[in-house]
Formats: structure tokens, sequence, C-alpha cells
């Protein structure tokens, strides 16, 4: 089938393949990668390699440090008001579900203002800068999973700017020396569910205040190169393999050349639809997932029936935003965009 899940998401097929090769005997050393130490130099090598390609792959400046943290991108919002609220003012750019999340998991901590929000659009756009923040942060939602929207340029504010990549990490170069903090989660473009890649100016982790159990400090994740604690070990090693398969396939240019050939000819296809249609700004669709609709629940609903008939899964958009929504992640083979262009067709013509 093709997965078209806005996450846990497809893998490309030849890290699925290496893993199962690899997973009873890793590199001779007949013990799975499920079962090595995380003290071993085997797990360490995958460690570094991780590290390393995380690295050259978004060219990451060498003041920046590259975690590998658990509790997901959820976690990320409480650690970061948590670490760097340090006079406890947070804003906003607003720009849905997952903006309003990461708002809600720093009011605890820190007063919280919206800055912007395209809320009266429905967020199916990307507030119009400029911005200015005076406050210790400012945090926006790189890629809007749930309504389809991306930001094209980081805003530019005077203060430190942190950005949740969960559902973009990798699909497109990132410009890393206009942030200050990256995170995402791992399983949509980075391997499984389970470890969250944290990208941190290293001024700003000198930050961190004193009074903060160790998990929750980036200081301590830093110092010790993300082996404070046990991390998780597989979901590394995955995220290992996935940035390797990037680089097999060409590197990030690639990738980002499909990504974008592989969104315009979906966009291109709804926007030509006389049944279908994607309701967000021209200018601020995503690459990554991409939102549609009938218009009619009963036809959506009986689209996603007639797609999944014809091996396209996860077709159904998400509760708050109803519809359909196909993510095309990097592992998105082009067939896959393919088959779903051909059942659009088909189904506008009728078939059922
Ligand atoms: N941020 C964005 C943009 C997301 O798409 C998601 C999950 O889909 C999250 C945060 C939450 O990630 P996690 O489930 O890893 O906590």
């Amino acid at each position: 089938v093709f997965n078209f899940s806005a996450g846990p998401a497809v893998l490309p097929e030849p890290v699925l393949r290496k893993a199962q090769s690899e997973l009873l005997n890793y590199r001779g050393s007949h013990q799975s990668v499920l079962e090595l130490s995380h003290r071993s130099a085997l797990f360490e090598a995958i460690l570094d390699d991780a590290t390393s390609l995380v690295r050259e792959l978004l060219e990451v400046p060498l003041d920046y440090d590259v975690l590998f943290l658990q509790g997901g991108a959820t976690l990320q919002f409480s650690m970061l008001p948590l670490n760097l609220a340090t006079t406890h003012r947070v804003d906003f750019i607003d720009t849905g579900g997952w903006s309003q999340k990461a708002i809600a998991d720093a009011a605890p901590y820190a007063s919280t203002r919206i800055i912007a929000s395209s809320r009266d659009d429905h967020y199916r756009s990307i507030p119009a800068g400029p911005f200015t923040s005076d406050a210790d942060y400012l945090h926006v939602t790189w890629n809007n999973t749930l309504e389809g929207t991306t930001f094209q340029e980081a805003p530019r504010v005077n203060v430190p700017l942190v950005a949740d990549f969960s559902s973009s990490i990798l699909s497109e170069p990132i410009d890393v020396n206009a942030f200050d903090v990256i995170y995402a989660g791992a399983q949509k473009n980075l391997g499984a569910a389970g470890m969250t890649l944290v990208i941190i100016k290293k001024s700003l982790v000198e930050q961190t205040p004193s009074a903060l159990g160790s998990y929750l400090r980036y200081d301590v994740h830093a110092k010790h190169h993300s082996l404070y604690n046990t991390p998780p070990t597989y979901s590394i090693y995955l995220t290992k393999l996935v940035l390797e398969w990037i680089k097999q396939e060409g590197g990030l240019q690639t990738i980002t050349a499909r990504n974008r050939a592989q969104a315009a000819s979906l966009y291109d296809a709804l926007d030509h639809s006389n049944l279908f249609s994607n309701q967000v700004a021209h200018t601020d669709r995503s690459l990554m997932n991409i939102p549609f609709s009938t218009g009619q629940q009963a036809l959506d609903d009986a689209f996603i029936a007639y797609a999944e008939r014809h091996g396209l899964v996860n077709l159904q958009g998400h509760r708050s935003v109803g519809g359909m929504r196909a993510s095309l992640y990097n592992a998105m083979p082009t067939t896959g965009v393919e088959a779903l262009l051909s059942v659009l067709r088909k189904f506008e013509q009728g078939e059922r």
C-alpha cells in the first residue's frame, strides 16, 4: 500500500530492509541494536554517525548542539519555556493546532503572548510579517501538519527564534543560522517515534536555570552528548539509517527537488479539479501535508473508502480540519503520488 499518514509515517523501504537484515546480529556482534548497551562502542558509533549526518545534511554550524531526546516534540513545548524563559515571557505566532498546544504547555511557566495569528483565516495562511518581539524567545510552528501551511521565511526578530520543524525537517534545506532552536519529533521524516531531534545554539544551552530536574535541562543533555540517561537507542539507529538513505539518494538537494515536484503535481491536480480543492493560500502551501476536500462529507468518506480499496491508506484528514490529507514525506515515492492522482481522476469521473 501507499501510506499517506501524517505520522508515524512511511519509512524508506531500503531503511526497513537494512534494519531487518541487521536485526539479529548487528555488525557481527551477535546482538541486536535493541540489545546493545548505550555505553558500548557499537552504539556510540551509531550516535556519532547520526549526529554528524544531521550536521552534514542540515549544514549545522559548530556553535549549535545536536541532541537526541525523548518525550516527542510535545516535551519541547515544556522544556523550551523551562530552559529559555528566563524572564517568563514567551511570544508565539499562532498558525493552528500545534501552535496552540505549544502555547498551552508554555502557559504554566511563562506569560504567553500571540503576536500574530492566522485564526481569522481559518489557519489557511501564514501571518505576514514584519514581526516584533521583546520576549525571551519567539516560537513558530514551521510546517503546520494539520492545516497544510508552511512558513517560507524565518521571521526576523531581535529575540531567539525557536521553531517546531516536526513535520518538515529534512524535506528542504534550512538556514539553521536564522534559528536559535530547531526541534522535531522523529516519526515523520527522521525515523521512528520515540526520539526528538533538538538543534540548539550553545549560548542558549549555557542559560539553563539551576532549579530544574536533570532530564529537563538542555545543558545536561549537551554535556553528556545525549547519553545522560538511556537514550531511545533503536530510534536513533533508525534515524541514522534514514540519514544515510538521504545521502545515498543524492542528499537534501535531490530530496527537495523530488518533494517539490511531487507536491506541485498534487496541487496542480487539485487546482484543476472540478470536485476536489485545497483551500490553502498558494504562497503558504506545505510540501509535506496537503489537505483537500470535495466540500461534502459523504463524498469525502466515499473517496477515502475508494482510495483505500486501491491501496492508498490513511488519507483521512485530521478531525479538526476534516476532509482528506495526503502527507508526502520524504519516503513517499513518486509512484505513490501518481497512484493518488490516478485515483482522484477516476473518482472525479464517477468511478466508485
Ligand atoms: N508539532 C507538530 C508540528 C506535529 O505535527 C506534531 C505531531 O504530529 C507534534 C508537534 C507532536 O509531536 P509528538 O507526538 O512527537 O510529541
